[in-house]
């Protein structure tokens, strides 16, 4: 029986030739599997837990229907009756757990990254080398072709439908909008002829797959770049389709080239709800929201509102297959959140490498990171209650171990108590609150406020122990590092000193960064912050009268004054994830953060930090200096040597920052805990 009061997401949902069985939709995410015809019993998998987790209907990653649509060489591509076997896999596993699932069409446009690229228009796009060709009258017509043959191949693998891509800026979107259609024939010119392309390819795939095939439309409703379409376009492509046969609207905000973050961590939650709301005043058909939705209240609230009828969430079922049943069940509190950190999936597809979780490393792994139950129990001490700590004690009492957690301070979290304190990573919060619920569940023994020591591991008879005691601060050796001006980034992040209004920063890795926003965010205005305080800061007009809905945006002066500083040549936060740096690297160039590479540190002193910059010396007349000069690894309890254990002493491992500081991340370190665990 649910124990639910998330009625209205949970409520099926009619259309009428068929039901689906929620008002949850998982949006379509590119994992790499789709890629590979060997990987697609991998796929498979990956789509059989989340349709067992309760999910109403599941979109796929982007299929191309020909060869110039490929996102990448040789991506997934379904254009002949050979690749039905492998489609097969998928659908069989999804209808074997209940679920439905749609096949997404997606042409690259000139978004592909390979030579042979099309689009409306010879206008190279930002992100991709390659410069399209114009699609010729013939091009069009067999563009629309391969549409049709993909959309009833799709039909013949037994998908419940297909979802045809029409937003984040992919070809049917270059289609629609002025910025990348400048064709003069009958397909460019005015919005009639712009939407000529989509309105074709849906109105034939149409009648190809007959009535009983849903048709999943992801419709841009706000592009967000200059050129973009204004709201009145939209709406009036949105009712053309509708009237050729949509029976969904899935919605899109933001083109990928578009220098304004829409899934990122730092966007506030339901950001773009108002929008899709106006969208479904205006049509008949269901129509659903997506964007920066990561938990069940926000998304329950939308559909009680009656603003939407379905919500899409994508990157939340790589974080939990479970989601839905979890909320069915009234277990809201043990879901692992999506922290929108992009760090272990959309960062991963854009290095063409395999998507996966940063807090759920079985996510695209399904087959190969398994927690199965031991059937030799073992007693297992880890050392360390940080994300790699977290990580590694859960996923040994998943698998039947007795698991005892040790921690020095007084709470769980390691560097992730820190993270969340930085404004636009609350969400950080979420994981902390998901571990802590599943140290409960899993009878976890917790010790708390205990530095443990060998002799104690040793007396206690472990006979396993996991060091995950992470890092400490590198103190760089600078002439007057000792100076009272000298600040660490923990005492900043942690509350316990505050800044002046003139601050240097020492290294521009991921946590000078951090200190950065922190000491940028005024105190005054409170956390997270509002999505009209956002849409202003960003230049956003939810509205979209014209331009795709950006307009000048209007930040607040910046707080501080400060300085980021690292020794390296080339750009600051050149480190950071590609799909998020460039955010970060957007609010401190807003706030004139002076940002300095290539410094050498000459000492600190009452008068500043001084530097010398390519030879010149220079004084930073700054009231404080902020150490953020990356890690060193703790793990004073590792046994000297690499030789085994003497006979009866525990086997001791190392795990996240006490095994490694460089390049230390939270993705590392929960991956690192997850598969030592599992394989004990
Ligand atoms: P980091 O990214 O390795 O950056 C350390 C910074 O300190 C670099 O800018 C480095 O630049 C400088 N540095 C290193 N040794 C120094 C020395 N002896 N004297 C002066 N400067 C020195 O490390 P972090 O910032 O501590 O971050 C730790 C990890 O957490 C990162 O690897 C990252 O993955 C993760 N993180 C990521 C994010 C994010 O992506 N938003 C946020 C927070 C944390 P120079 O050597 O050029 O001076
Ligand atoms: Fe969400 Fe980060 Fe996991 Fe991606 S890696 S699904 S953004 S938590």
């Amino acid at each position: 029986m649910s124990t639910t009061t998330h009625t209205h997401l949970l409520r099926p949902l009619n259309l009428g030739f068929t039901t689906l069985r929620n008002r949850v939709v998982m949006g379509s995410m590119h994992t790499g599997l789709e890629d590979r015809y060997y990987n697609y019993p991998k796929l498979a998998a990956y789509f059989r837990e989340r349709a067992r987790g309760g999910v109403g209907l599941i979109v796929t990653g982007g299929i191309s229907p020909d060869r110039r649509g490929w996102l990448l060489p040789f991506g997934g591509t379904l254009n002949s009756f050979f690749d039905l076997a492998n489609h097969r896999l998928v659908t069989r596993a999804v209808h074997e757990e209940g679920g439905k699932i749609l096949m997404q069409i997606l042409h690259s446009g000139r978004y592909g990254y390979q030579p042979f690229v099309v689009s409306a228009s010879a206008i190279k796009s930002p992100i991709s080398k390659f410069k399209p060709r114009p699609l010729s009258e013939r091009g069009i017509a067999s563009t629309i072709h391969d549409y049709v043959r993909c959309a009833k191949l799709a039909q013949d693998a037994d998908y419940d439908g297909v979802e045809i891509m029409g937003s984040e800026g992919y070809l049917l979107n270059q289609f629609l909008c002025k910025r990348t259609n400048q064709r003069t024939d009958d397909w460019g010119g005015s919005i009639e002829n712009r939407m000529r392309l989509p309105l074709e390819i849906v109105r034939q795939v149409r009648e190809a797959v007959g009535r009983k095939f849903i048709l999943m439309y992801r419709i841009s409703i706000l592009d967000l770049v200059d050129g973009g379409n204004s709201w009145e376009e939209v709406v009036q492509v949105a009712q053309a389709l509708e009237q050729a046969g949509v029976t969904i609207f899935n919605t899109g905000v933001g083109w990928h080239e578009a220098r304004i973050p829409t899934i990122v961590t730092s966007v506030p939650r339901a950001a773009f709800a108002s929008v899709a709301a106006r969208l479904k005043a205006s049509v008949k058909v269901p129509v659903v929201a997506s964007n920066r939705i990561n938990m069940p209240d926000e998304a329950e609230a939308m559909i009680a509102s009656g603003q939407v009828d379905m919500v899409s969430m994508a990157r939340p079922f790589l974080a939990d297959a479970e989601f839905v049943n979890k909320v069915a069940t009234g277990r809201v509190d043990e879901i692992n959140t999506c922290i929108g950190c992009n760090q272990a999936c959309l960062d991963h597809t854009f290095a063409n490498q395999r998507a996966s979780c940063l807090v759920n490393p079985r996510a695209g792994h399904e087959t190969e990171l398994v927690y199965r139950k031991t059937t030799q129990p073992r007693r297992v001490a880890v050392v360390g209650a940080g994300p790699a700590g977290m990580s590694a004690a859960t996923v040994a009492a998943e698998c039947g171990h007795e698991v005892t957690l040790f921690e020095s301070s007084d709470s769980i979290g390691g560097q992730f108590k820190v993270a969340m304190r930085v404004p636009g990573k609350e969400e950080f919060a979420q994981t902390l609150r998901y571990f802590a619920r599943h140290i409960e569940l899993l009878g976890v023994k917790l010790v708390l406020n205990q530095r443990v020591t060998r002799a104690q591991l040793l007396a206690e008879g472990f006979d396993e122990v996991i060091l995950a005691t992470g890092i400490v601060p590198r103190k760089p050796s600078i002439e007057g590092v000792d100076h009272p001006k000298v600040l660490s980034y923990l005492d900043v992040l942690q509350g316990k000193v505050t800044p002046g209004k003139q601050v240097a920063i020492i290294g521009a890795g991921g946590i000078g960064f951090d200190v950065a926003e922190f000491l940028l965010h005024d105190p005054a205005i409170s956390l997270p912050v509002s999505i009209e305080r956002w849409c202003q800061e960003w230049g956003v007009d939810l509205q979209a009268q014209a331009n795709g809905g950006l307009v000048a945006p209007a930040p607040p002066e910046p707080y501080r004054q400060l300085f980021l500083l690292q020794r390296k040549a080339g750009k600051p936060g050149a480190g950071l994830g590609k799909t998020s740096g460039w955010v970060h690297r957007a609010v401190l160039q807003r706030n004139d953060v002076k940002m300095l590479s290539g410094v050498a540190y000459e000492r600190i002193d009452d008068a500043g930090l001084h530097i010398s910059v390519d030879g010149m010396p220079r004084v930073l007349p700054v009231d404080h200096v902020v150490l953020c000069a990356g890690q060193e690894s703790l793990a004073e309890l590792m046994p000297d040597t690499k030789a085994q254990a003497t006979p009866g002493e525990p086997r001791f491992h190392r795990i996240g920052g006490a095994a490694l500081a460089t390049e230390l991340d939270a993705k590392r370190a929960i991956r690192e805990g997850a598969v030592l665990a599992a394989r004990l």
